[in-house]
C-alpha cells in the first residue's frame, strides 16, 4: 500500500452508521470529523478527552437508517462497541488505532458528563462546608 503517514490523517473517512462522507471540523487542537447527515463523531485517540472535544457543538443528529460498518474508517480495523466510560452510551472503538466513533444521538450525551463531574465538584465543596462546620 502507498498510503503515506500524511494521508492517513487527511483522507476523508466514511460515517461508520450511514456511509456519508464526513467533514472536518478543527476544535482547538483536535480535529475530529464530523458526520453531516446523522452528526456522528469521529475521534482519533490522539484528538484527547472525548467530553471536551465534544463539549459545545451544535445538537446534531437524528437516527439514520442505514446498515452500519463494523470497520474502523481509518484503518480498517475492526470497531467494537462499549460503554463510554463504563456506564455512558454506546461507542465504538476501532482495537487498532483507538479512534472512536461516537453515534450523533450520543454526542449530546457525552458532551453534557463534564458538567455532572462539574456538580460532584460542587457537591465535594458542599460536604467539606458542613465537615468544616460540624466540628
Ligand atoms: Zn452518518
Ligand atoms: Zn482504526
Amino acid at each position: 500500500m502507498n498510503n503515506a503517514p500524511e494521508d492517513y490523517r487527511h483522507a476523508p473517512i466514511r460515517c461508520v452508521i450511514c456511509g456519508a462522507t464526513m467533514d472536518r471540523l478543527q476544535r482547538g487542537d483536535a480535529v475530529i470529523d464530523r458526520c453531516p447527515t446523522c452528526g456522528g463523531m469521529w475521534i482519533d485517540w490522539y484528538d484527547g478527552d472525548a467530553v471536551g472535544v465534544l463539549q459545545g457543538l451544535p445538537e446534531s443528529g437524528g437516527q439514520v437508517e442505514g446498515q452500519r460498518s463494523s470497520e474502523c474508517p481509518r484503518c480498517r480495523g475492526a470497531l467494537l462497541p462499549e460503554p463510554f466510560r463504563d456506564d455512558g452510551p454506546e461507542v465504538f472503538r476501532c482495537n487498532q488505532c483507538f479512534g472512536m466513533f461516537v453515534p450523533g444521538e450520543a454526542v449530546g450525551i457525552i458532551a453534557a458528563l463534564r458538567d455532572k463531574s462539574a456538580d460532584r465538584t460542587a457537591l465535594g465543596r458542599w460536604i467539606e462546608r458542613v465537615l468544616w462546620k460540624s466540628d
